[in-house]
């Protein structure tokens, strides 16, 4: 298990000043999470609400969880109670319920708009023109959320040209959003197969799970 900090200290010393790193612990068992905690790492993304509030209360509470999955809006109440941050904010639609649902409670909660600029139908998020339409749109309404930046994945392909296209995507899309909310200038974008490239091309954050925890067992 001593692989865990050492990959993880092998990451940090290539990733740039400025560039927080979220380990993405999901399908990991809390024992790996530990492992990277006490190696220093302090931001986690899962992506299943079940998994987080099964995590979330065996780890020290100064423990940054960042939600990275699709959120299905019968799992908001749980992941709301355990997130910092939710990354995955892919529609007009749960932007509002988050913000009706962290209000109800009186809790503050960051996001991220999720773009979606990959050729997969699959992945989810708003086009870049949706994104910053909602953005312009939901942000003077809302109490209890603070829209941060942007999150977004490249097409899963070996095509480098379209995997630079797609992160110039979402980082120009968010330079955009940067300018109409103010402080909204998170980039989340990169994952173990892509990260170097997506941090030469702007990422402030980057999402590692691979990499630092081996491959997930589903
Ligand atoms: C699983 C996941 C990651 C991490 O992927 P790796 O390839 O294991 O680094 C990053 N971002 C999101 C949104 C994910 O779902």
């Amino acid at each position: 298990m001593q692989e865990v900090s050492r990959r993880l200290s092998e990451i940090r010393a290539l990733i740039p000043q400025g560039v927080k790193l979220v380990a993405v612990s999901k399908f990991h068992p809390v024992e790996a999470v530990r492992e990277a905690y006490d190696a220093g790492q302090r931001l986690f993304g899962e992506s299943r609400a079940d998994e987080l509030a099964a995590k979330a209360p065996a780890m020290p509470a100064d423990v940054r969880w960042h939600f990275i999955g699709h959120v299905q809006s019968n799992k908001l109440r749980r992941i709301i109670a355990h997130a910092h941050i939710i990354q995955s904010v892919d529609s007009e639609r749960l932007l509002r319920l988050i913000d009706a649902e962290a209000a109800r409670i009186d809790r503050e909660i960051d996001v991220l708009l999720q773009v979606h600029v990959a050729a997969e139908e699959t992945k989810t998020g708003m086009t870049p023109h949706e994104l910053l339409d909602v953005a312009r749109r939901c942000a003077p309404a809302l109490t209890h959320t603070r829209i941060k930046g942007i999150m977004g994945m490249a097409t899963n392909t070996d095509d480098r040209e379209r995997i630079e296209a797609d992160f110039r995507t979402i980082a120009a899309t968010g330079a955009e959003l940067a300018g109409i909310i103010e402080g909204a200038d998170t980039v989340s974008m990169g994952m173990s197969s892509d990260w170097p490239m997506a941090v030469s091309l702007g990422a402030n954050m980057i999402r590692i799970g691979t990499d630092i925890f081996g491959m997930r067992q589903y």
